[in-house]
């Protein structure tokens, strides 16, 4: 699958051994490898002297310690937050409590729609419930500090609260799960949302950084045009969703089965929340139907 995105799984990094990619950007791995991780959680210091860290990652002692160690002499100022995945934002408290920093984030951990009645949330095991940002951004507001300057950047879609943020001296963007160079970002209702998803995709190819610093897997270059694909390849599983369904009516594990050929078993669950992501927004531009509101055990047909 996604053999149509340009995709590097090539990353020399050792778990919790820091290095600097670019001149004033020093990045640091968790070692939390997995099917939605690739290799691990990526921490990423920015600066140098008086730092900002941008996503402190899982709570896990290494990692918070091995972060901690790559700043040791330095005064940690500001912790950024892309947003609230366990795999993102649970040591944020212990690396506050050992530097003082202030945390900044676009909010706590929201579903991107209330819940349908009866339906319960797949995903609540995967946030990170307890996090508060000391001080909450909003999309364009920027914090400017010692050699340095971050834009808050909203990009929705795989959570609620995505927020990405540009490092304005680097021409560079430190891009979460929204885009990855290792695989395509999960978008899985209720927490995120795909038509919030697209429109922080296009909002991102209007920008001008260059180089993206992912959260998971090595720098993206050549980024705008690393977006386009990434937009192409949503269009296109739409479009395999569409042609599934001229078919006649179906359910998402039909869908599933039908356009995720040779699908890690793992991702399976994945999968058929993204279906359901698109199902969603199919529903809502009305090109789809279903009965009720749309379930991931729902069945659905084109409309007309
Ligand atoms: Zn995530």
């Amino acid at each position: 699958m996604n053999d149509d995105i340009p995709f590097d799984k090539n990353l020399q990094l050792a778990p919790d051994i820091a290095d600097e990619p670019t001149p004033g950007v020093r990045r640091i791995m968790a070692n939390n490898p997995g099917p939605f991780t690739f290799k691990g959680t990526v921490s990423y210091i920015i600066g140098r002297g008086k730092v900002a860290i941008v996503d402190p990652g899982p709570d896990d002692p290494a990692h918070i310690a091995a972060l901690l160690d790559a700043v040791r002499n330095e005064t940690v100022t500001h912790i950024f937050v892309t947003h609230t995945h366990r795999d993102h934002s649970p040591a944020v408290p212990a690396v506050k409590a050992a530097t003082g920093a202030t945390v900044y984030a676009e909010g706590p951990h929201r579903a991107a729609r209330p819940l349908h009645i009866g339906e319960h949330n797949p995903l609540d095991a995967s946030a990170d419930r307890d996090f508060r940002p000391d001080i909450a951004l909003k999309d364009g507001e920027v914090v400017t500090s010692n050699g340095w300057s971050i834009e808050a950047v909203a990009t929705p879609g795989h959570t609620a609260n995505h927020m990405s943020y540009a490092l304005k001296e680097k021409n560079t963007l430190f891009a979460g799960d929204h885009v990855m160079g290792w695989a395509t970002s999960i978008v899985a209702p209720p927490d995120g949302a795909m038509s919030d998803y697209m429109d922080s995709l296009a909002k991102l190819v209007r920008r001008t950084e260059t180089t993206y610093f992912p959260g998971h897997g090595p720098a993206i270059s050549d980024a705008p045009r690393f977006v386009n694909y990434y937009i192409l390849h949503r269009k296109a599983r739409e479009g395999s969703i569409l042609h599934r369904l001229s078919k006649g009516a179906t359910d998402i594990p039909t869908i599933v089965r039908a356009i995720y050929i040779g699908i890690d078993p793992r991702l399976t669950g994945a999968a058929g929340l993204s279906v359901l992501a698109h199902l969603e927004d199919l529903v809502a531009r009305g090109l789809v139907t279903t009965e009720g509101q749309p379930a991931i055990d729902g069945v659905y047909r084109l409309v007309g």
